[in-house]
């Protein structure tokens, strides 16, 4: 697997980390997620929808049924045969909407219906991980947690935050190596910073707010 990585720009110092994130700070105060919700049920469905799924088309998806189905017991009373269908569009869409029910029943047996603030009792819901975990009590709570997504992970190797070639060591490292005056929005810049920047193939090295702090390889000399 290590193989197959992009080479990991050289780590910054955290002087150079603290000028990163205030520049991250400075074009974008207030990051938040993409997804739309309207409440932490919400939320958190809408995360777990979100593997290996664009934003868009998780949105897509549940403006169908967001605006009636806005607690687990709708959800339960609704159906999985009703959610399918509404989610069919997106990738995994029937192990998602087995899950989504499965939480469902969770969160009324175990929490009264409401999403546990506790990212142990989160990540014992079905079809959560620690991925989706720290998204929904990043967002839903700002704890200062990085989760760590295909973007975050490319990034942060490009950007020389962190050099780990797992995303489990990946969010270890980070969450040593950024100030903590940024932890609580750097999961949000990272991830915009890679949707819409610094892509995978083709980088828009013209349009980076970064790029005189970037030294990595895949560094283009124009923007394409
Ligand atoms: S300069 Fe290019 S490779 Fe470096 S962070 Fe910016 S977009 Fe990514």
């Amino acid at each position: 697997m290590v193989s197959k990585l992009e080479r990991p720009a050289k780590r910054k110092t955290p002087a150079e980390v603290a000028a990163l994130f205030a520049t991250f700070h400075a074009a974008n105060p207030n990051p938040t997620t993409e997804l739309a919700y309207g409440n932490a049920y919400q939320l958190l469905i809408a995360v777990v929808m979100s593997a290996q799924t664009t934003d868009v088309a998780v949105n897509k998806a549940t403006a169908q049924f967001f605006p009636q189905i806005r607690t687990p017991a709708d959800m339960l009373a609704w159906g999985e045969e009703n959610l399918r269908q509404a989610i069919r569009t997106i990738g995994l869409y029937q192990t998602k909407a087995k899950h989504v029910l499965a939480l469902s029943r969770l969160l009324m047996g175990r929490h009264d219906g409401e999403v546990p603030h506790s990212l142990p009792a989160l990540e014992a819901l079905p079809g959560v991980g620690r991925k989706t975990a720290s998204v929904v009590a990043n967002t839903l709570w700002h704890e200062p947690v990085v989760a760590v997504d295909t973007h975050v992970f490319r990034v942060a190797r490009r950007l020389g935050l962190a050099r780990a070639a797992s995303p489990e060591k990946m969010g270890t490292e980070l969450q040593k190596n950024i100030p903590v005056a940024y932890l609580c929005d750097a999961h949000h810049w990272l991830i915009l910073h890679g949707r819409y920047i610094c892509k995978a193939p083709l980088p828009k090295c013209g349009n980076c707010p970064v790029d005189k702090m970037c030294q990595s390889s895949a560094k283009l000399p124009l923007n394409i």
